[in-house]
């Protein structure tokens, strides 16, 4: 395995690579694996006798296809929940607001901490654990920090997390707080935690798992690898995601050009991203087809998973995602996100509001005519329903905020009369 930097184009060695996983000049590194001498057919079998495995690391999402991901990782080092095996759901009611005629929803939120965050956190976690590392850390503005709480409590280290003081979701500190992790609140951005753990985690012996982690991006490749598994290794003409650090986008890019270098798949399939209105900085720069992203120093949007101002993978999803898959971007407005938001979680799926911008992005894109009503559709949703349950309340109960498909509480006597009216009105 090498890797390349995506500023200076440098070859690195891995021995030459360290914590925090940048190039000398700074730049976000690429891991390149040795493929040769792999066979699309064998590993399709051995993938497929996987699917039986029960309690070893292969009975999960992401460690089925070690191979692709992490062929070098000594088994021992891996720490897992058998996070991946996620649902892939048909859903008509969805598809029909989207306005195609077939839409499969793929349920990241499924994890076992509730986001596809734990696709790519496994694999960093196990890494910092082969060279050694014992505590590990992450800025986040929420699913970041519960994954990597969940697996390093589950290895029995420690994790200390460094949380910007707005725009969070109070379920995913608790939930963050709840695995033990030690959280340090500090006034200022993401983007300033960001920097703070590049410049000193090393000298403070913590293993840093920021979504430009490159064992994170190759574990999140996982979720295209799944779905293609799901789809007989046939894929739809779109797959939509929700843009916010561009790390999901990365992965998705990296992985369909490795299914199609390796001869697991022989077209690939257009990539839509979506971003929210409010932090948009990725499509604007897309739209405008400027050859640098201008930050956007206030984000602001209810989708707390894509409150991000200056995404740090932005080149390397432009490199590998927009550009080879004849990709686009979008962005939907918060009154977009959450009323397709209350349409997959009426479906039964359910999901965060980061997630829903992928089908309010699509629909958006269909209205435009990018889309046709013909072409199938995968989109991603990376986060659970209970991820935000304030989005929940504010959407369905409280007056000032309600919405258009919002549903209600019912309050009358216990009698026949009272559920007769419920069942004939509602
Ligand atoms: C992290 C996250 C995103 C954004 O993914 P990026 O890789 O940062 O672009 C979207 N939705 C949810 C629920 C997330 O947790
Ligand atoms: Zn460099």
């Amino acid at each position: 395995m090498t890797f390349e930097c995506v500023d200076c184009g440098k070859v690195l060695s891995s021995e030459q690579v360290n914590n925090p996983f940048l190039c000398p000049c700074g730049g976000l590194l690429d891991m390149a694996h040795d493929f040769r001498g792999m066979d699309a057919e064998r590993l399709k079998q051995l993938f497929d006798r996987r699917l039986a495995e029960r309690m070893t690391p292969y009975a999960g999402g992401v460690w089925r296809y070690k191979e692709l991901i992490a062929p070098e990782l000594p088994e021992s080092f891996i720490t897992t929940k058998y996070e991946g095996n996620t649902g892939l759901y048909d859903s008509a009611p969805t598809a029909a607001y989207a306005g195609v005629r077939r839409l499969l929803l793929k349920a990241q939120s499924e994890n076992p901490s509730g986001s596809f965050k734990d696709n790519g956190m496994t694999v960093a976690v196990s890494h910092g654990r082969s060279l050694g590392y014992t505590k590990f850390t992450c800025t986040s503005t929420g699913n970041t920090s519960s994954s990597l709480a969940m697996y390093a409590a589950l290895a029995g280290c420690s994790s200390y997390v460094l949380l910007p003081d707005r725009d969070i979701s109070m379920n995913k500190v608790l939930q963050t707080l709840a695995y033990g992790a030690s959280l340090l609140s500090f006034r200022g951005t993401y983007d300033d935690g960001i920097r703070f753990s590049e410049e000193h985690s090393e000298a403070l012996g913590l293993y840093v798992c920021n979504s430009v982690n490159p064992f994170r991006i190759e574990g999140q490749k996982s979720i295209i690898f799944e779905t293609a598994h799901q789809l007989g290794w046939k894929l739809p003409d779109w797959i939509v995601l929700p843009g916010g650090a561009l790390s999901n986008a990365t992965a998705l890019g990296k992985g369909l050009r490795e299914l199609k270098q390796l001869g697991f798949i022989d077209k690939l399939p257009r990539v839509a991203v979506v971003q929210a209105e409010g932090a948009s900085p990725f499509h604007r720069m897309v739209a405008a087809e400027a050859a640098q992203l201008v930050a956007e120093p206030q984000p602001r949007t209810r989708a707390s998973a894509l409150n991000i101002g200056n995404p740090p993978s932005w080149k390397k999803a432009l490199r590998y995602t927009i550009r080879p898959t004849g990709g686009v971007t979008v962005s939907v407005s918060d009154r977009e996100i959450m009323d397709a938001k209350a349409v997959i979680d009426r479906s039964g799926i359910g999901c965060e509001p980061a997630s829903a911008a992928s089908v309010a992005g699509l629909k958006k894109l269909v209205g435009e005519g990018t889309v046709g009503a013909d072409e199938t559709v995968v989109c991603l949703l990376t986060g659970h329903l209970l991820k935000d349950t304030d989005a929940v309340r504010e959407y369905h109960l409280d007056s000032g905020t309600r919405g258009a498909f919002a549903n209600a509480i019912h309050s009358a006597e216990l009698q026949p009369e009272a559920v007769r009216k419920l069942v004939s009105e509602c």
